[in-house]
Order: structure tokens, then C-alpha cells, then sequence
């Protein structure tokens, strides 16, 4: 048996981690010089630590336990206290966002008719989910508009850059499901169900970007800058048509408007003369795996390759602003600030990077991280990098009382983001399932979930499948 991993973002890194742990032959194939995919933690000339994808994580016991054994528990940054603390605007003010259903009904953020609407919630009977119920449906026939608008909403634009009115409960957040099969109300199963342990939210000194490239430093058989331009089904398994990236070496851990940083290839050398590959999975978006199912004539894989291809990632653009903490009227106390789309606001939020992690920027100068896009703010996303800059600048001066030019400013932008558990992706993951039995596994976020920890969870958890001989066929 050896395995194909196409893809050497978290997912796939982790993958090949586990399997090699567990003796199983692989080969892994990346198609950037750069190992990580969704990771990249940028260090500018003038010294500002960036993210250009996940910020901070919420430390599960799986992430905890690769951390640990990858050596980097010194590693870890807890997120500084006063960060749990978060902003929702509203009227154009900030307001904390209550922390607590209790908490919540005694603070001023919703209307009176909504915290009646709350304490009503607590009377709703045990029910079976709506099959193919979204999010803001959900959330509305349990609390009410306004929640849905000034909670749900920006609390969806902020981690999935996605729409509430789109996204699925079922496959957004299948434990409220859970909750409303058993109690109904969703507070009263949220405060008699087993506890949510609050996670500790991390990074990883030098970004998180440390643990993919941790990752990569262990395996034996990654192959950077090798794209997969075709799977080939052969007698007992796969052939891989492999393109080597031109200039690979000089490739680099970039900014997208920035100055390129040289980045070290690990593992450069020719995969084996094209063996012949048992299973092969796919830790790629959704995207380039249609196009590498198409032209396969497996039963199932067209419709597959027609139902990935109809995953939506929405374009989002991070723009990071610098300040003098002089310049700065507002005491960014917290973790940040999200926009409901109904206060009409350019960027959908901001992270206050420098109060979670406050090393990240030179001493006296605070950094902020926008988020220009996602589903629900989609029109400014791609519009060009000048008057995103100046946009997001004009905005914050209002909002945070900013007096002068920033110190500094950037930004990196995704033309596709992450994947939108909606009803598309339903139906990728339906249409993909069976081709397990042909040895095609999904093994990235769309299948695994889309947080750091879901996706290590995902990636272990296969491997244990694969080296055991379950869930293919
Ligand atoms: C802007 C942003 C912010 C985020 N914030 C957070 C956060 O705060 N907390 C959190 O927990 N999660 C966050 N996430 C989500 C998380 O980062 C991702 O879900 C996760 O990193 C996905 O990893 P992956 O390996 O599944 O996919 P990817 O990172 O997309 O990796 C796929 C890899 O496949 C490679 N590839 C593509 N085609 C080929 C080919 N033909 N041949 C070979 N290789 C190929 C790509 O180069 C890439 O490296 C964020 C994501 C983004 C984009």
C-alpha cells in the first residue's frame, strides 16, 4: 500500500505526519514552493508579525497533543486576557458583545422584545432539525431578527467570511442541531448539556505558519512545488502526472503586494518514477479536485468533479494598518470589532492584533487586521489594492478616532477564501463519499471542517482509517 496525498496544506501535512507515524508509505505532493497552504505568518522589513489566514486558534486536545510532540509547546502564545473581550458595532458604537445567555439579558445590547423573545426560547419543546434549515433561519425561529442581524451575522461573516442565509446548520454547527433534537431550547441545552470547555486561543511564536513548517521538517516524502495536473487509474490504483513548479527554489513566504521573503524547500528532490498509488487523497480545495476527478472513468466521478466544482469560496482581502498608539483615540480593549452588514460599513470587522499578541508590532504602535469581503460583504473584495487601503484607513479614523496617516499599511488577498458549508458543499461531500471505495479520499477542510483543529482532528483520524484498512475500500 502507498498513498498520494495531493495538497500539503495543514490537512494533507498532518495526514502524511500520522501515516508516516504509523509506518504507512506516502508521498506528498505540494504544489507551492511553500508548505502550509492556508498558513502563511509574513514578517515585514519593518518588523510587523502578520497572519495572512487563521489569527489565533482555539487550542482542542488533538492540536495541543501535534504541538507537543512536534516539540513546540515553548512555542505557544497564549492570547493576551483582555482579548476575550469582543465588539459588535451597532448605531455606529461599539458594544461588548455579551458573554453569556445570562449575561446578555442583563446588558443592554438587544431590544427588550428580543430578551422576551429569549426567555420564551426557554419553553420550545424537543423537535427534529428542519431538514436543510440554514443558519439565520435557524436562529431566527429561536430568537428573532435582531439576533439574527446583530449576532449571527457578523459572528458568521467573521469566521466563515460567510452568509448566515446560505450556510447550513446541519454542517455549520451540527451540536445546535444536537441541542434542539434534545431540549428544544437552545439555552436551556446549553446550560444543562456537557459544559463547552472554553479553549485557550493561541498562536505559535514566528505565526502559526510554525506549525506547518514544523510539520514539513518531520516528513520523509514531501515534494514541494510538484502540481498534480492528473490522477490515472492503473491496475491496483493510481498514476500521478506531476508538473514541477519553474523556479521553485526562489520561491518564496510572500505578502501579496510585499517584499518576498526566501523560503527554504525541505524535502526538493524527484518523487519516485511515478508509482502506482493504492489510495489517493485529496487535501486540495475543492476546486482543483473537480478538475483532477473529471476526467476519470470511475463510476460517480463526474458527478463529483460537477458537485465540487460548485463549492463557493468567497474573495476576502486582510488589510493590515499600523498606527502610533498616540494616534489612536479608541483603548482597543479586546479581541476586536465585527460589522453587521447593516451598519453599512466598508470592511466586514477588524482584529486588534496588537492587544491579542501584543509582540506582534514594534513597541508604541498598535496594528490592526480588516476583513474586506467574504459572502455577505463581496462587492469590495476585489477591488483594487489603493482604494482598499484608503477605504479601510478612511473607516477606521471614523470608528476608532485616528488622528494622521498610518505608519503603515498592506494587505493579502485571497480570490478564494474558505469553503461555504451550505447546501453546494452538501452535495460535493454526498458525491465524493463513494469514491472512498475506489481509493479517492477527501482529506482537506471542506470535508474535514474548516478550523485548524478540525482539520488536524480530520487528518488524524484518517490516517488511523487508512493504515487500518477502514473507510476505503
Ligand atoms: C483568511 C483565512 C482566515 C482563517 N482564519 C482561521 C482562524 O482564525 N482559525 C482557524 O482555526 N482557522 C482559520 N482559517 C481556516 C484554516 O486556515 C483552513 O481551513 C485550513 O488551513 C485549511 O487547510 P487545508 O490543508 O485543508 O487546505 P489548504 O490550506 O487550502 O491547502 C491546500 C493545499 O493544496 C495545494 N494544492 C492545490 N492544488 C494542488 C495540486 N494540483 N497539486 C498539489 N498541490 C495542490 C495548495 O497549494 C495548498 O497548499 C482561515 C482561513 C483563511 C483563508
Amino acid at each position: 500500500m502507498r498513498i498520494a496525498i495531493i495538497g500539503g496544506g495543514l490537512s494533507g501535512l498532518t495526514l502524511a505526519y500520522y501515516l508516516q507515524q504509523r509506518g504507512v508509505a506516502y508521498d506528498l505532493f505540494e504544489a507551492g514552493a511553500r508548505p502550509g497552504g492556508n498558513l502563511l505568518s509574513p514578517l515585514t522589513p519593518e518588523g510587523y508579525q502578520l497572519e495572512a489566514g487563521p489569527n489565533s486558534l482555539l487550542l482542542s486536545a488533538e492540536l495541543l497533543e501535534l504541538i507537543t510532540e512536534l516539540g513546540l509547546e515553548d512555542a505557544i502564545q497564549d492570547a493576551a486576557p483582555v482579548s476575550q473581550q469582543r465588539f459588535v458595532l451597532r448605531g455606529g458604537q461599539f458594544r461588548a458583545l455579551p458573554g453569556s445567555p445570562p449575561a446578555l439579558l442583563a446588558s443592554g445590547f438587544f431590544s427588550l422584545r428580543t430578551k422576551l423573545r429569549l426567555l420564551s426560547e426557554l419553553a420550545r419543546r424537543p423537535a427534529e432539525p428542519v431538514p436543510g434549515e440554514t443558519v439565520a433561519a435557524f436562529f431566527g425561529r429561536h430568537f428573532g431578527p435582531e439576533v439574527v442581524e446583530y449576532a449571527v451575522r457578523p459572528f458568521v461573516a467573521g469566521i466563515y467570511a460567510g452568509d448566515p442565509s446560505e450556510l447550513l446548520l446541519s454542517l455549520t454547527f451540527p451540536r445546535l442541531a444536537e441541542l434542539e433534537r434534545e431540549y428544544g431550547s437552545l439555552l436551556r441545552g446549553l446550560a444543562r448539556g456537557p459544559k463547552a470547555v472554553r479553549r485557550r486561543t493561541i498562536t505559535l511564536r514566528g505565526g502559526v505558519q510554525t506549525l506547518t513548517d514544523a510539520l514539513s521538517a518531520r516528513l520523509r516524502n514531501l515534494h514541494l512545488g510538484r502540481t498534480v495536473k492528473a490522477i490515472r487509474a492503473v491496475a491496483g490504483g493510481y498514476e500521478l502526472d506531476i508538473a514541477d513548479l519553474e523556479g521553485a527554489a526562489q520561491s518564496t513566504r510572500q505578502l501579496s503586494d510585499g517584499p518576498a521573503e526566501a523560503y527554504p524547500i525541505f524535502h526538493d528532490g524527484p518523487a519516485e518514477a511515478s508509482p502506482a498509488y493504492s489510495t489517493v487523497a485529496l487535501a486540495m480545495p475543492t476546486y482543483v479536485a473537480a478538475e483532477l476527478l473529471r476526467p476519470l472513468t470511475l463510476p460517480g466521478a463526474l458527478a463529483a468533479a460537477d458537485a465540487l466544482a460548485a463549492v463557493r469560496y468567497p474573495p476576502l482581502t486582510l488589510v493590515y494598518s499600523a498606527y502610533d498608539r498616540a494616534q489612536v483615540a479608541h483603548p482597543l480593549a479586546g479581541f476586536g470589532a465585527l460589522h453587521p452588514p447593516a451598519e453599512g460599513t466598508y470592511a466586514a470587522g477588524a482584529i486588534w492584533t496588537s492587544s491579542i499578541f501584543p509582540d506582534r508590532v514594534p513597541a508604541g504602535q498598535v496594528l490592526l487586521t480588516s476583513f474586506v469581503g467574504g459572502a455577505q460583504f463581496a462587492e469590495a473584495a476585489g477591488q483594487p489594492a489603493e482604494q482598499q487601503l484608503a477605504a479601510v484607513h478612511t473607516e477606521l479614523t471614523r470608528l476608532y478616532g485616528i488622528s494622521g496617516a498610518p505608519r503603515w499599511q498592506g494587505r493579502y488577498h485571497w480570490a478564494r477564501s474558505i469553503p461555504q458549508f451550505d447546501q453546494h458543499l452538501a452535495a460535493a461531500r454526498a458525491a465524493v463519499a463513494p469514491l472512498a471505495a475506489h481509493g479517492l479520499v477527501a482529506a482537506a477542510n471542506w470535508q474535514a471542517g474548516v478550523s485548524v483543529p478540525d482539520c488536524v482532528k480530520y487528518a488524524k483520524g484518517l490516517a488511523e482509517r487508512l493504515a487500518t484498512g477502514q473507510g476505503v475500500g
